[in-house]
């Protein structure tokens, strides 16, 4: 089949590696000038099973609504009138249960599991590199509260099958020595083993390129997606800035775009912009944190990617203003300054802002919506990195008609 992918993003390249190695002539589409221009451009890095939590839960209710009105916060909400907003608002908290939470991590957990498994094949069959880490993440907490009660959620986790270590300061040093400096400022972590890092865009321009050598994947730059030729309920061709491309099926993966052409098509697809901030900084090749982390009482994320740190911060709901000034950056590398004394140089620092796109519920949906021929994979959220080649290798298993790896249930799109 002749198969259009909308938006190379790590999402949409995975997909299209999947669907290519399954015989299918596929064409990936993207408006920028190369692959992981948007959202997988400079994310924190981490591939985290341990990370998958659903966002919406009766914790975030409390602190979305402080959000509103305390400044300062790691998450950040922009009142705002926009419909879009006020609509996947009221669908986020109706998900602000323990059930809702429950159920939407457990499927969350079921593909980064998978998915986890999926990236480690393609780089052994493809032999790309992307300055990853399979040494595990650390989550640390600063006060015994925190800690206890993070203990707890990731006995949820650790009970489908993430192995965990919950180690008190002096363990958590032992794991991680780079935290050595502050180690009387924590109260202990969580060292999972499973979780890994690495950099997302140079692992979407690598197999990018794998793909187009070794596989004949057509990537078509500078080219935006503008909707799609419709007859008899079926896709029969993408229009773009540059004309239409007639074909058998399209996989949609624009990432926070993803529900703009979502409404243009008449699909309830509510995938909204959450913004974060991250700084990448080169640090000496023996500085510095050895493996990913999460400062869980800041909600701030690192990796360290070769010889550079990436730090990343806040989730804002601000509309598309992709804009950043430095004062967005001071939590952040007042955090690494504190965490890693004298590593970092501010001035070095890349400093980029982008969207988590992100459903309701935190869970991304896959497959056929609408019309007979037109399947979606996207709005991964917070942990798209870590569940991109899971859902490719799922959807490319929906559109060979072949029953998927996994439990499909809560994956597929509905409605
Ligand atoms: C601050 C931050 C930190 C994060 N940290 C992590 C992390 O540590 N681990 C993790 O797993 N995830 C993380 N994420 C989330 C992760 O980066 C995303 O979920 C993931 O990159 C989404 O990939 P995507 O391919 O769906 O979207 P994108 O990478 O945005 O790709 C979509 C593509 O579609 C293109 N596009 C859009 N509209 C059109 C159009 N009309 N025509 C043509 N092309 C179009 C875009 O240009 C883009 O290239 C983080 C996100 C942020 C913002």
């Amino acid at each position: 089949m002749k198969i259009m992918v909308l938006g190379a993003g790590v999402v949409g390249t995975a997909a299209a590696y999947y669907l290519a190695k399954d015989g299918h002539d596929v064409t990936v589409v993207e408006r920028h000038a190369d692959s992981a221009m948007g959202t997988s451009q400079s994310n924190a890095g981490l591939v985290s099973p341990g990370d998958s939590t659903a966002w919406a839960s009766p914790a975030a209710l409390t602190t979305f609504i402080k959000s509103l009105y305390t400044p300062g916060l790691g998450i950040k909400v922009h009142f705002s009138l926009d419909p879009q907003f006020i609509i996947w608002t009221l669908r986020f908290l109706a998900q602000c249960t323990t059930a809702r939470a429950h159920a939407n991590t457990a499927v969350k957990l079921r593909l980064a599991f998978y998915a986890r498994q999926c990236i480690n094949e393609i780089s052994e069959a493809t032999g790309i590199t992307y300055d990853e880490r399979r040494k595990g993440i650390v989550y640390f907490y600063r006060s015994q509260a925190s800690f206890d009660a993070g203990a707890k959620h990731m006995q949820f986790i650790a009970d489908r099958g993430l192995e965990i270590e919950i180690a008190n300061r002096d363990r958590l040093v032992e794991i991680e020595p780079g935290l050595a400096a502050v180690k009387d400022q924590l109260a202990g972590g969580i060292y999972s083993p499973m979780d890994q890092t690495g950099d997302s865009r140079l692992f979407v321009r690598s197999l990018a390129d794998w793909s187009s050598k070794n596989l004949g994947v057509k990537f078509v730059y500078d080219t935006t997606v503008e909707g799609l030729d419709i007859e008899d309920n079926a896709v029969r061709a993408v229009k773009t800035s540059k004309g239409a491309t007639p074909c058998d099926a399209v996989v949609l993966s624009l990432g926070p775009e993803s529900g703009l052409m979502g409404r243009k098509l008449g699909i309830d697809l509510p995938v909204y912009p959450v913004k974060g901030y991250t700084a990448t900084m080169p640090i000496g090749g023996n500085e510095g944190p050895t493996m990913g982390g999460v400062d869980e009482d800041r909600l701030i994320a690192y990796s360290r990617l070769g010889n550079r740190l990436r730090m990343a911060s806040t989730a804002e709901f601000a509309g598309f203003d992709r804009s950043h000034k430095p004062s967005d950056f001071n939590a952040l590398f007042k955090t690494a300054h504190d965490l890693f004394p004298g590593l970092i140089d501010e001035s070095k620092a890349e400093l980029w802002a982008g969207f988590r796109p992100m459903m309701p519920n935190s869970v991304p949906v896959h497959g056929r919506a609408r019309y007979s021929n037109l399947y979606l994979d996207t709005g991964h959220g917070h942990v798209g990195w870590t569940m991109a080649c899971g859902s490719g290798k799922f959807v490319s298993d929906l559109v060979a008609g072949r029953k998927p790896e996994i439990d499909p249930q809560g994956l597929l799109y509905q409605n």
